[in-house]
C-alpha cells in the first residue's frame, strides 16, 4: 500500500520586515505566503486519513487535497499555530456532514483541557502521556502511536511518532531541543517532518530547535528518516534567507542527508521515498538511470537494473571463483563477484564495481596486512551492459570487469546472505579452460552471473579473446 504523507501548511514563512521595497527578501517572489508556524500533515491510506495538528489553512489544505474527513487527530500542543480552534469546528462541521461518529483526538490531558469546551463536546478524547504507546483503529489499520516529550517548549507538548501499515513516521514539531528525546525511537522512520525555526541555534530566545541542531541529530542517528522534511522557518535568523536560499545551504550543509524544506501542498507517496538498499532501474533504450527502487522490488516487479560481474585472477592466471552461501540465491553453485549498480554511483558501471569489488573481494598481504582495491588492477571486458538476463525475477544488464592480483595478495571473499548477514565464502581456483570445461559438463553448478559470462564467452569469440587475453597477461 501506497501511503501519501501531505503537508496542509508548513509554517515556513516570514513577514516583511524591512522598509526597503527592493529587498528581494522581504519583498521578492521567494517569500512564502504561509501563516508563520501554521502546521498541518496528513497520512492517507487507502482507507485511512490521520490528521496530526491542524493551525490555520489545514482544512483548506485537505479539501484541495480532495481528502476524506479524518478519522483519526492527533495534537501535539496547544499554541494556535497548531491548534486552531476555528480549523477545529471546520472539522467537526466536515465529520458530521460525512456521517463519521465522533472522531477520537489523541492529546495529552493538558492540551485537552485548553481546548474550549464546546469543541472538546464534538470529539473524544484519547488520552496519551510522554513516554507512553497506545493502539488506536483507524479504518481497517490499527495505528500505533507513541508520544515524546516536548513540553519544554510548551506544557503539555509531545511530539509522536505514528507507525500505521507498515509505514513509520515522526511528527516532530516544535521541540526546544533534540537532547531530551530517546533515541531509539527516531531510528529508520519513513518520514518525519521536523521543526526548524532558524539556522542559527537560538532556542534561548526562541524555545524552537534550529536546522544546525537539526542536522547535528540526524547526524547522530544510524538510519536517519528516509525523508526529513523542515518546517516552521521564520525570521528570528540575524542574515534573512530566501526559500532559494535555504534550500541551497541545505545542500551544502547536508549533501549526505536526505533531508529538504517543506512547502505548502506538498506530497509524498511512500513508494517515492529513497530506499535503504537502492538499486538503479535503466530506461530500456538509452541506459539511463531513470529510478531507484528496493533491491527486492526492482526483482520482483521485473524493472529494468543494472550490475556488475567481477572475474577475479591470480598472478598465476587462475581464476579465483566463489561459492554461494546457503542462505543466498542459487545456494552452492559458482558465482562471479559482483552487484547491483545504485544510482550515487552516477551511472557509471566501473564506480560500482570498485565499490562492490571493495565490499566483496577482501584483500590481504602476506602478514595479514588490509589491502585495498585498487582501480589500476581493474578494466572492463566488452562494452557496457553487454549481458542482459531477461529471466522475470531479474531484468538485468551486467557491465564484466576483469581484476588482476599482484602477487603475494591473497583473496577472502565476503557478501551479504539474503537476511543480511555478513559472511565470509568458500572460493575455488579454477583455469579458464577448467572453467568452460565443467560449465560445459554441469551447467546446473553455476549461478545465473557466472552463467551469463560463460555462456557468452560461447557466442562470442571477440568476448571470450579478451577474456583469456585478461588471463595470459597474468601468466607471462
Ligand atoms: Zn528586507
Ligand atoms: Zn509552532
Ligand atoms: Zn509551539
Amino acid at each position: 500500500m501506497s501511503i501519501n504523507t501531505i503537508l496542509h501548511v508548513v509554517g515556513n514563512a516570514w513577514p516583511e520586515i524591512c522598509d526597503d521595497p527592493a529587498c528581494p527578501i522581504c519583498f521578492g517572489s521567494d517569500r512564502p505566503p504561509d501563516g508563520r508556524g501554521n502546521t498541518g500533515v496528513s497520512l492517507r491510506g487507502t482507507d485511512f486519513h490521520i490528521l496530526v495538528d491542524f493551525g490555520q489553512g489545514t482544512h483548506a489544505g485537505i479539501r484541495r487535497s480532495n481528502l476524506p474527513a479524518p478519522g483519526l487527530i492527533l495534537a501535539t500542543h496547544a499554541h494556535p499555530d497548531h491548534v486552531a480552534p476555528m480549523e477545529l469546528d471546520t472539522l467537526a462541521k466536515s465529520i458530521r456532514d460525512s456521517g463519521l461518529a465522533s472522531v477520537p483526538i489523541v492529546t495529552t490531558h493538558q492540551t485537552w483541557e485548553m481546548l474550549p469546551e464546546f469543541q472538546r463536546n464534538q470529539f473524544r478524547h484519547i488520552p496519551i502521556e510522554p513516554g507512553h504507546t497506545i493502539s488506536v483503529d483507524v479504518g481497517s489499520e490499527t495505528a500505533t502511536v507513541i508520544a515524546l516529550d516536548a513540553s519544554s517548549h510548551f506544557r503539555g507538548g509531545v511530539v509522536f511518532f505514528i507507525h500505521v501499515a507498515d509505514f513509520s513516521f515522526g511528527a516532530l514539531f516544535d521541540l526546544r531541543d533534540w537532547t531530551a528525546l530517546d533515541h531509539s525511537q527516531l531510528e529508520d522512520l519513513d518520514v518525519a517532518v521536523i521543526e526548524a525555526n532558524s539556522l542559527n541555534p537560538m532556542s534561548d530566545k526562541t524555545g524552537h530547535v534550529s536546522i544546525a541542531e537539526d542536522i547535528a541529530f540526524l547526524n547522530s542517528l544510524s538510519q536517519p528518516p528516509r525523508l526529513s522534511l523542515l518546517t516552521h522557518y521564520g525570521h528570528d535568523d540575524p542574515v534573512r534567507h530566501s526559500q532559494g536560499s535555504l534550500v541551497s545551504l541545505l545542500q551544502g550543509l547536508a549533501p549526505h542527508l536526505s533531508v529538504r524544506m517543506a512547502y505548502k501542498g506538498m506530497v509524498v507517496p511512500s513508494t517515492s521515498l529513497p530506499p535503504r538498499n537502492p538499486v538503479a532501474i535503466l530506461d530500456d533504450r538509452t541506459n539511463l538511470v531513470v529510478g531507484v527502487a528496493e533491491k527486492k522490488e526492482a526483482h520482483e516487479r521485473s524493472l529494468l537494473h543494472a550490475s556488475v560481474l567481477i572475474l577475479v585472477c591470480d598472478h598465476t592466471g587462475l581464476l579465483q571463483i566463489y561459492e554461494r552461501h546457503e542462505r543466498q540465491s542459487y545456494p552452492g553453485c559458482l558465482d562471479a563477484f559482483g552487484g547491483h549498480m545504485q544510482p550515487s554511483d552516477g551511472g557509471a558501471p566501473k564506480v560500482t564495481a570498485m565499490r562492490e569489488g571493495t565490499e566483496e573481494i577482501l584483500l590481504f598481504a602476506r602478514g595479514g596486512r588490509r589491502l585495498v582495491l585498487e582501480e589500476s588492477w581493474l578494466r572492463q571486458i566488452g562494452p557496457d551492459y553487454l549481458l542482459e538476463s531477461t529471466a522475470q525475477t531479474n531484468k538485468e544488464r551486467s557491465t564484466v570487469f576483469f581484476v588482476t592480483l599482484p602477487e603475494d595478495v591473497i583473496l577472502r571473499a565476503c557478501d551479504e546472505t539474503d537476511d543480511g548477514e555478513q559472511v565470509e565464502l568458500i572460493t575455488h581456483t579454477f583455469s579458464l579452460s577448467e572453467l568452460e570445461e565443467l560449465f560445459a559438463k554441469s551447467p546446473g553448478r553455476f549461478a545465473d552471473g557466472l552463467a551469463r559470462i560463460l555462456q557468452q564467452m560461447q557466442v562470442n569469440p571477440e568476448f571470450r579473446a579478451e577474456v583469456a587475453t585478461s588471463v595470459e597477461r597474468q601468466q607471462t
